[in-house]
């Protein structure tokens, strides 16, 4: 039986708060449970040196956790060997590194990308900047009336000169799930490729990138329960070998001379310099965190606490929920409006009884643009979400709307 408030106890900062802060922003940053925090720990303390550079044990010994995380990682994400796992910085560098890599080398005037309007900045800018520079043209998979992406609407956008299909698989404003599956299938009929940004479903639901069959995967280790500066990208083996590297100097090379260089083998031609191998080693604990609770059982709890979010949301008088209201499409996030509230004075209001949530575009103005709004609030639930934070933040709304006479 998943038990919440059980698995509370695992992360320290809830026993060090007051027992009824409600932490309704998981989806801009997880917390830490104990064993993530420990396993860093045991590093710095009890064997910490350099990876891949020294023949002695600290460095092998640190060497030897960090290829263990990239199992794990593989293990998690289902890639097919260790080797595919990239380590970057978060979601946001893996999709720079695609756009810089992939982008500038196999993408040129007179090709499509086809991204999505509700995609974060992450999966905007990067392609806006490759357009710009190298004439690509963009197209804008536009959201259905409830938010969200229906197959019908992207089969009128792919033509024979698409060559990429860049989306999120969950939304991390409106929720919206989308199924992968259709999409890559669509794309492999053109020849064009797919890249999944995973940042707001590997943490909150079982993944597979093999099954799911996209070229490119990515997400980042501090929505997932792992530390800040890690993130992954994942790539079929033939892709990220024939891309070119993205940042350039020790540890990505195979020799280096006074007139050229040669790189090293995949991944760590694409990780230039000395990685962050202790928050790699973070988000190895973290991953087999999660794989302990049951991915299925993450996600069964988030959809539970969600429908309950939404329910309870309907109810307030003057709210628009955004994104689908039928939760089994609908990721752990809630967002809405609130008649004559703006979304920072709610999240103000909020704050002093202890509950927090986001206000703001979410990193995702296009959408807010085409949603008609400048701002949302938004409430997000994961492993730890209990109802009585979300019954705080409904009596929470309502004592604003009081206050503000709305
Ligand atoms: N994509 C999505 C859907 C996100 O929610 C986020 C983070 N809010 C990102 C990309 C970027 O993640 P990061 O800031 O960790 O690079």
């Amino acid at each position: 039986m998943y038990n919440a408030s059980q698995i509370r106890q695992d992360f320290p900062i809830f026993s060090s708060a007051s027992p009824r802060a409600a932490f309704l922003d998981s989806a801009a940053s997880s917390q830490k449970p104990e064993a993530v925090l420990k396993a860093m720990e045991d590093v710095y303390r009890g064997g910490y040196a350099n990876v891949h550079r020294g023949v002695y044990a600290w460095s092998e010994d640190a060497t030897a956790r960090y290829d263990a995380a990239r199992a794990a990682v593989a293990r998690f994400l289902g890639s097919p060997t260790p080797e595919q796992i990239v380590f970057t910085r978060n979601a946001t560098e893996s999709l720079n590194l695609l756009a810089y890599s992939y982008g500038r080398t196999f993408l040129g005037k007179g090709d499509e990308v086809i991204l999505t309007e509700l995609e974060h900045h992450a999966n905007f800018v990067p392609w806006l900047e490759l357009a710009r520079e190298r004439g690509v043209t963009l197209k804008f998979w536009p959201i259905s009336a409830q938010g969200t992406l229906e197959l019908d609407a992207l089969d009128a956008l792919i033509t024979p000169r698409t060559k990429l299909i860049t989306f999120a698989q969950v939304s991390n404003v409106l929720g919206t799930i989308t199924d992968p599956v259709p999409v890559v299938a669509r794309a492999r009929a053109v020849g064009a490729r797919v890249i999944v940004d995973g940042s707001q479903s590997a943490p909150h639901m079982p993944v597979n990138v093999a099954e799911l069959g996209a070229d490119f995967f990515v997400c980042s280790g501090h929505k997932m329960l792992g530390p800040t500066g890690i993130g992954v990208l994942y790539g079929r083996a033939e892709l990220l070998a024939a891309m070119p590297p993205f940042l350039t100097g020790g540890d990505m090379i195979s020799s280096v001379t006074f007139s050229g260089a040669t790189w090293n083998e995949v991944p760590l031609k694409f990780e230039a310099g000395t990685p962050a191998f202790v928050e790699a080693i973070g988000l190895g604990a973290a991953v087999g965190y999660l794989e302990k609770l049951g991915m299925g059982e993450v996600r069964a709890h988030e959809r539970e606490m969600t429908a309950y979010a939404l329910e309870r949301l309907s109810e307030v008088p003057g709210a628009r929920i955004l994104g689908p209201l039928d939760a089994e499409r609908h990721g752990g996030v809630a967002a809405f409006v609130i008649d004559r509230i703006h979304p920072h004075d709610l999240a103000s209001l909020l704050d002093q009884r202890g509950i927090s949530i986001r206000a703001g575009h979410h990193c995702a103005q296009p959408l807010h643009e085409r949603l008609g709004i400048t701002a949302s609030a938004r409430a997000s639930f994961y492993v730890y979400t209990e109802r009585w934070e979300i019954d705080a933040l409904i009596d929470g709304i309502d004592a604003a709307r009081r206050i503000l006479r709305a």
